[in-house]
């Protein structure tokens, strides 16, 4: 039996990961599961999954769930909790799925713990991708990437990187891909949200919106598979169905395709190298054609160009732009800002923070602070 950590399970990727575990429970015990704020859909999940931990980071959530909850669960609260569940010796796998730099440090524990992560936060390496790669090695942890392009690479890579001259990311363009430019100054949180193939949380929804998801992606992308910016090609493909390719010296092309549902890549991390049943139905390409594919509009999708701007400054530029971008998503979906806002904040906090070269922790958060801080002044004036 394996145990699982879930971090995150109250949200999409939480959701679906124990789905996959609902279809294998002779397979998968869910051992501990965290949340923020949501105790009365954590008090489900208890009674239903009878974890040994239940971690609630927001303090007053977790009383509430504590109050409410009868049985044999722990329920722990506060951020570094999260680091002892995902650290914890019981646990085997840790699914690592909260959203934005939350996530960062239980994402490290259970790489210096030694553990399977399957990393879904994808801020994890965008913002200490040398000290979380490190951590990796160091302790011969298994990372296996829960994002859909990411998971479609290594699965094109379990034969080898041998002869590699370049992979490619594919990108849906977002519910605007076919919008004019000037159109997009007046569209809505719900509009942006409203992604054509994927459902998700509405942070990551509007990054797909504004192909930040995609530029976050490319720096995930150079982390995992240790490659330069110019080995790394996005090219979007409205469809999602093909989940990414692999391009090899020899003029082949590796590629995956599947249905667009992350229990897919989800119940690929949970099984490498076997695979299981993860309840999505096989894919009917006649049924998706014709297949398009198009170069990126970097003028139109600026926030994609921003990213690779970042990760070709390297150092704090790439967590420089995670956390304005935090910061302009999060006041776009409270109505604050505009949709373009997003990134001339990305933009102006990128030009106005101190690039240097962090190496420790302390200073990847501190820097993170910091261009809250920007960005939020250069917000008030988009307001
Ligand atoms: P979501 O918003 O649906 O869920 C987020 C989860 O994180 C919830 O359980 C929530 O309680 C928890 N959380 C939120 N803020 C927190 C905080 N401050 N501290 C601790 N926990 C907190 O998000 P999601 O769509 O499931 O995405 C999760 C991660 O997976 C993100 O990093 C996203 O980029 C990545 N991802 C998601 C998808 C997808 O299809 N949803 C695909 C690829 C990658
Ligand atoms: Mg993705």
């Amino acid at each position: 039996m394996i145990n699982l950590t879930l971090l995150g399970a109250t949200g999409s990727i939480g959701k679906s990961t124990l789905s996959v575990v609902d279809l294998h429970p002779e397979r998968f015990n869910v051992f501990a599961i965290s949340a923020h704020t949501s105790w009365q859909k954590m008090l489900v999940l208890c009674q239903k999954y009878q974890p040994a931990f239940a971690v609630m980071t927001d303090e007053h959530a977790a009383q509430q769930l504590d109050d409410q909850l009868q049985g044999d669960t722990a329920v722990l609260s506060g951020a570094q909790s999260l680091d002892i569940i995902a650290a914890h010796k019981n646990t085997h796998y840790v699914m690592a799925a909260i959203v934005g730099a939350a996530g960062m440090a239980s994402s490290l524990a259970a790489a210096k713990a030694g553990k399977r992560i399957m990393l879904a936060n994808k801020e994890s390496l965008v913002l200490a991708g040398d000290i979380f790669m490190q951590a990796v090695n160091d302790h011969n942890a298994e990372l296996i990437p829960v994002d859909s392009e990411h998971n479609a690479i290594f699965q094109c890579l379990q034969g080898g990187s041998s002869g590699l001259s370049k992979i490619q990311l594919t990108a849906s363009g977002g519910p605007f891909l076919r919008t004019p430019a000037n159109q997009l100054s007046s569209v809505t949180p719900d509009q942006a949200c409203a992604h054509p193939n994927w459902s998700m949380g509405r942070k990551i929804s509007v990054d797909s919106a504004t192909m930040m998801n995609k530029g976050l992606e490319v720096i995930e992308a150079h982390y995992l598979f240790n490659l330069p910016a110019d080995k790394i090609d996005v090219v979007v493909h409205p469809q999602s169905i093909v989940h990414s390719s692999v391009y090899f010296k020899d003029g082949s092309t590796l590629s995956q395709l599947g249905d667009p549902d992350m229990r897919t890549v989800i119940s690929y991390a949970m099984s490498h190298p076997d695979r299981i049943s993860s309840g999505v139905s096989a894919l009917d390409l006649t049924k998706n054609s014709p297949l398009e594919f198009y170069a990126p509009d970097y003028d139109k999708f600026a926030c994609l160009r921003l990213a690779f701007e970042a990760l070709k400054q390297g150092g704090s530029a790439m967590g420089t732009i995670n956390a304005a971008n935090e910061i302009a998503v999060e006041k776009f979906l409270d109505d604050k800002i505009k949709f373009l806002d997003i990134a001339k904040i990305i933009e102006k906090t990128l030009e106005n923070a101190k690039h240097f070269y962090p190496k420790t922790l302390a200073e990847i958060v501190d820097n993170d602070q910091n261009a809250r801080l920007i960005a939020n002044q250069i917000a008030h004036t988009y307001v």
